[in-house]
Formats: C-alpha cells, structure tokens, sequence
C-alpha cells in the first residue's frame, strides 16, 4: 500500500521523497493500485437488481438469502470495527507527538489547530443545514415493512428525543475515563480520543530517545492497522453486496428515493463548503484570489477524487502547495501531512450527515441537542479517521455506537459511499490546502497565490 509510505512527513527543509526514493511511486502508479471502485460499483447494481428481486421472503436450503446476507454483512462490518481503537488512537497519537516534536505548539501549532477546527466545523454546520433542509432519512421511514424493528425504535426514541440530557452527561462522563484499559476494551471512542490526544502530547514532551521508541511504535501499530483495514477493504465488494441488498430487500426500490436525497445533502453539503465556504475564507481571511488557489491544486484535486485517499495523494499535495501556491516548506511541512491525518472537513460533514440520516431512517426526530452532539461527534470522530478510501465507515460506526443507533445503519447509505468518498476525499485535499495558505498568508508570507499558477505553466 501507498499511503504508509507518506505517513511520515518530511520534517522542515526536507524535500519531497524523491522519485526513485524508497517506496516512492508517482501518482500514475497510485492510480493503478485504486481500481476498487468498479468492482463495488458492480457489486451495488447486482445488489439493487438482487434484493429487489429476491425480497426478505425468497429462500435457499430452507435458509432465507435475508439471514444470509444478514451474517455475512455483520461479520464484514465487525471486521472493520475491530480496528477501529488501535487505529483511531495510534493515528492521533502519532500526529500529535509529531506536531509537538515539530517545536508546534507554538503560535504556528495554535494557528493550524484553529484552521482545522474552524474549517471543520463550517463544514460540519453546512452539512447539518442540507440534511435537515432534505431530511433524506424521512422517505425511508415511511418504507412499510421498512425492516426496522418497531421496539427497537421506540427505545432510540426515548433516548435520543426525551433523555438526551442524560445522553448529553453520559457523553460528558465518557470524554474523561477514570481507567483508560476499560475505556480501550470496552470501544469507548470518546475516552479513547482524549486520552489518545494526551498522549501524544505527553509523547512529544519527554526525553527524545524515548520519545522516537514510543512514536515509531505507534508508527508501527499504525501501519499495521492500516494494512489490516486494506486486507478488510479487500472484502468491500462483497461487504457492499451483503449490506446493500439486504436493505433492498426489505425495501424494494422505494429505498433509492432516500439514497438519492442522501445523495444530494452530501453533494450539495461538500459543494457549499467547496465552492463557496472555502474560496470566502481564502478572499477574506487569506487576502489572496481563490481562483489561482484553484488552479494551483488541480492536479491535487484530481489526484484525490481518482483516488479516494488523502493519504495517497499527499506528495502531490506538496507539491502543489509549495511549487505551485507558494507556500514556504517551513510551513507546508507542518500543515499539510498534519491536515492528512487529522483534518478532515468533507468526511466531518458526511459523517454528521450519514448520523442524521441514519436516526431519520429511523423515525427519530433529532433535537436540538442531539444535533449539537452529533456535530461534536462528527468533529471528533474525524480526527481519528485514517487518509484511506472508506475510513469514514469506520467513524460513522463510532458514532452510530455512541449515539446508541444500530450499526447496520451504514446499510442504508453503503450503495454511494464510494463514490461520495471519491468527493469528500477531494473536500479534504482542498481543505488542507487552503489551512496552509491561510496560516501562510496570516504569518506574513506574501509570495503565497501572488501570481496565476497557470503561468508556471506556461
Ligand atoms: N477517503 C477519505 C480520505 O482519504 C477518508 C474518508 O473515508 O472519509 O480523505
């Protein structure tokens, strides 16, 4: 895989890892590595034709094709949870030793930070606004005999519309575990972040013989992860097939109307943010011409959308920040592989609108509370998420859990993940990007944007 071998930045005044470097493989190459989407492509077309024509009653051996793809979707989506905390936490643990390591918890740290949460959040709100402008979950509500469980609902709806108070404490009392191994084996997510983000902090204080043992461990226990979730993603297909054509049987096609609303608040949500938030951010906070900025990240842009992974289309990220936008290396090398690993704003509005739409699919009205829960959520589960094709599934699941909502929720939505990962995956690359230029532009640097990348071109 590509996206390890980018994983460690390089540190201020490096350069890019060369071309025949090791490891390094151009972005032609990566392309060729991602021919994924096809085969989940097929795999969501043959599960609409199949569940649709199969429904929740057709049978094998005596064996309804409903339990079937019921066991085999509940083993993919444990697979995928089962890395969730050694990869959610070595992920956070990692990029923030290195900001600290980096001498950056200083003004430039605080500044990123400020732009990754700032940014995140916009999206967040922006994202929050479509799906409850759509309300997509509504129209599969409305499903008769939509498989959803009625007790199962009645008891989400106490809890989610009438003790979200207590759901608000409960979350409050998880951010601070009073015993960290509980916290890990019991998978509870906000426990396990703080304590991660600690962590790396206290990682990046002590001793640097120490310091670089413990970060190339968690280095280590990163990289693993990350290959244990290829060797799952590998099974996303049939994953795919199973969650999909489970929902269309129980749902027949009436189940594409909510898919396509879904569809749209995303699309709708990440273009917003894309088109209009960020080129207002670049203009009036940057003081430079978004356009240019634009056509200084296309082969970036491309790169992400064809790729699905931040991770993997890092290097060009670089490069088009520094050689095309103009950023120094000083401050390029610190935002940009941060960015990758933890800031995510297009996967932190997908994942608040996959939550809505989820507790919507249910039935569930959601308060204002709620949403506000569900927008910290989403801001925190998306600093846990790995560069990587589909690695919002993983943090929607976190989610899903915390807020109490089943997991095979992820069902409803699986059948245009890929090719809304193909999207937010190129909101993230942006979004980075300009974080860079912004906390570029606010250190003084004037070179940033000041003439038309095209010309360079030229
Ligand atoms: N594919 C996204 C990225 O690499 C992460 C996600 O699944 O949201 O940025």
């Amino acid at each position: 895989m590509i996206w390890e071998e980018f994983r460690t930045p390089p540190k201020f005044g490096c350069e890019l890892p060369g071309p025949k470097g090791p490891g390094f493989r151009r972005p032609d190459e990566m392309k060729k590595k991602h021919k994924q989407p096809w085969g989940v492509f097929l795999a969501i077309a043959l599960a609409i034709a199949f569940g649709s024509t199969v429904g929740d009653k057709g049978t094998i051996f005596g064996v309804t094709f409903y339990s079937i793809v019921d066991v085999l979707g509940t083993i993919f989506l444990n697979a995928l949870t089962l890395v969730v905390v050694p990869l959610v936490s070595s992920s956070i643990i990692t990029g923030i030793a290195r900001i600290g390591g980096d001498g950056g918890f200083g003004r430039v740290g605080a500044k990123t930070f400020a732009f990754y949460i700032g940014t995140s959040l916009i999206a967040i709100f922006i994202g929050l606004f479509f799906v409850n402008i759509l309300h997509p979950g509504a129209a599969q509500a409305m499903i008769p005999g939509n498989g959803i469980d009625p007790e199962q609902v009645a008891a989400l709806k106490e809890r989610l519309t009438h003790q979200e108070g207590k759901v608000l404490l409960n979350v409050l009392l998880q951010i601070v575990p009073s015993n960290v191994i509980n916290a890990f084996s019991q998978g509870q997510m906000l426990g396990l972040i703080f304590f991660s983000l600690l962590f790396g902090y206290a990682v990046s204080k002590i001793e640097k013989g120490p310091s670089e043992t413990v970060q190339s461990f968690f280095q280590g226990v990163f990289q693993s992860m990350i290959r244990i979730t290829h060797v799952v993603l590998k099974f996303l297909p049939y994953g795919v097939f199973c969650l999909v054509s489970k929902v269309f049987m129980t749902t027949g096609i009436s189940s594409l109307q909510s898919v396509t609303l879904f569809t749209c608040a995303v699309l709708l949500g990440l273009g917003t943010f894309f088109f209009i938030g960020l080129p207002l951010l670049l203009k009036f906070v940057g003081g430079v011409n978004p356009l240019y900025h634009f056509k200084a990240m296309g082969p970036a842009l491309i790169t992400a959308f064809s790729t699905s992974s931040s991770s993997a289309t890092l290097p060009v990220t670089i490069d088009c920040v520094e050689k095309r936008a103009g950023v120094s290396n000083r401050i390029c090398s610190l935002v940009v592989p941060l960015g990758t690993s933890i800031n995510m704003s297009g996967s932190a509005l997908y994942e608040c609108v996959a939550a809505m739409f989820v507790a919507q699919a249910y039935g569930i009205e959601i308060s204002l509370a709620t949403q506000f829960l569900i927008v910290f959520l989403s801001l925190i589960a998306s600093i846990g998420v790995a560069g990587i094709p589909s690695a919002s599934l993983v943090a929607i699941l976190l989610i899903l859990r915390v807020l109490g909502l089943p997991a095979e929720g992820i069902g409803l939505f699986l059948a245009v993940d890929r090719l809304l990962d193909m999207c937010r995956t190129t909101v993230n690359v942006f979004s980075d990007s300009c974080c860079a230029v912004l906390v570029a532009r606010t250190e003084g640097e004037k070179k940033v944007l000041s003439k038309d990348p095209a010309e360079l071109e030229e």
